[in-house]
């Protein structure tokens, strides 16, 4: 029925994704509004963005089903993850997986409009999560219109995953699909996640560093500030801790031009608040570091010299210190730089950007991590504008488009 060459069919799509500027707009100004920050950052979930997803997809006429993930911390008493199908000829599939959650504004005042309010302004649009992860949300949506309204049947079937949790390890979201409903992906599909990237549109990520979330409790003695001899300070303590870190960088060297930034990276990030007024010492203080580990170094060892540092540290200052991992992802085997879904890309990104595109290693830590752990090859990819987790996060119209395109061409093109 399709009686157009495949140049030609791409044609028709490429010129519909231009007409959806005014659908953009309205997705993410729908989008940007139903708070979905998770319960591990204070927020009420993604259940009230996955409902808008679900019934918009459903009124396209696309198979939607949830697999929710059980979390009584949240109303529903669940997680959603929602799986929307548009059946191609075959049952092979094209996945885009994007995430449902964002992460919190952050500090208020640095926004020049309310983050949950969308701001359009030429080809932006300004809020909370219009980047992260709404950019993939959004193209994959785009792709499937474009489908649909040509009334063009795909060789494969176009799937969506829109996943929780991403942002906070991903436990009720793609971490809870892969291992309760494994079924639902195959190796010869092709996975896409559109969650990293380059302004050019050039990156494609094929491989990801270890994740060491470390939780550090420090605890010491409370007491009047006047008197510090009587206490113990455990900030004091942290403090110096966190500097004695730095030699971590020394001790785990490595450098692979794959990755960006090419070194494993200890980052000191959270810290909780310890004591409300200013005269007393803290007897207790929890902090958190963030370490992405180039795949070649073993995480076990990693902690241990965490251990050792902090407990160094702790031995001068006459504290305690408690180290537990609150997130610890062993990086698993790269997607071959010469998997099919890597090939449909950069010959996409050719035809749409004119540019040539790369496979590269980040430290990000994106899901694609639990695919390929099942051995899944999954390629991360999309066109960014690096203001994820920021204030004044935006996305811009025509990139959402020409990444649409990119969609569209993978695709159509894959057999
Ligand atoms: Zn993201």
């Amino acid at each position: 029925m399709n009686m157009a060459t495949p140049p030609e069919i791409f044609q028709l799509l490429s010129q519909r994704l231009a007409s959806y500027r005014q659908d953009i707009i309205d997705w993410q100004r729908e989008l940007v509004r139903r708070n979905a920050v998770g319960p591990d950052a204070g927020g009420p979930g993604e259940g009230e963005k996955a409902a808008y997803l679900k019934e918009l997809l459903q009124g396209w006429g696309l198979r939607v089903k949830n697999y929710p993930a059980p979390d009584n911390r949240v109303d529903a008493g669940d997680r959603p993850n929602l799986v929307a199908y548009l059946p191609g000829r075959r049952p092979e599939k094209v996945w885009v997986l994007s995430h449902l959650d964002v992460v919190p504004p952050g500090e208020e005042a640095l926004w020049h409009s309310d983050p949950y309010d969308l701001r359009v302004e030429g080809d932006r649009l300004y809020g909370r999560g219009t980047e992260d992860n709404h950019h993939g949300i959004v193209i994959s949506l785009l792709a499937v219109r474009a489908f649909l309204d040509l009334g063009f049947t795909p060789h494969r079937t176009i799937a969506l995953a829109l996943v929780s949790d991403e942002e906070t390890g991903s436990h009720k979201g793609l971490g809870y699909l892969v291992q309760h409903h494994l079924h639902l992906f195959a190796p010869g599909d092709l996975i896409i996640v559109p969650d990293a990237g380059n302004s050019q549109g050039t990156m494609i990520e094929v491989a990801e560093k270890s994740i060491l979330w470390l939780k550090l409790t420090v605890e010491g003695r409370q007491g009047h500030a006047s008197r510090p001899r009587l206490s113990r300070n455990t900030l004091r303590a942290a403090a110096h801790m966190i500097v004695a870190f730095e030699a971590l960088h020394q001790e785990f060297p490595l450098e692979i031009p794959l990755f960006d930034p090419p070194s494993s990276t200890f980052e000191p990030t959270k810290k909780e608040a310890n004591v409300p007024n200013i005269n007393t010492i803290p007897g207790r203080n929890v902090f958190y570091l963030d370490c992405r580990v180039l795949p070649e170094y073993d995480l076990d060892r990693v902690m241990a010299r965490i251990k050792e540092i902090g407990e160094e540290v702790a031995r001068r200052f006459e504290v305690s210190l408690q180290v537990e991992p609150v997130q610890a992802l062993q990086a698993p085997p790269a997607t071959s730089p010469d998997a099919p879904v890597v090939r449909a890309l950069e010959e996409a990104i050719k035809t749409v950007y004119d540019r040539e595109a790369r496979p590269q290693g980040i430290g990000g830590g994106t899901v694609a991590a639990f695919f390929r752990q099942q051995g899944l090859p999954a390629a991360v990819w999309m066109t960014t504008n690096d203001t994820a987790h920021q204030p004044n996060e935006y996305c811009e119209i025509g990139t959402l488009i020409d990444d649409a395109r990119v969609l569209a061409h993978v695709i159509l093109n894959s057999d």
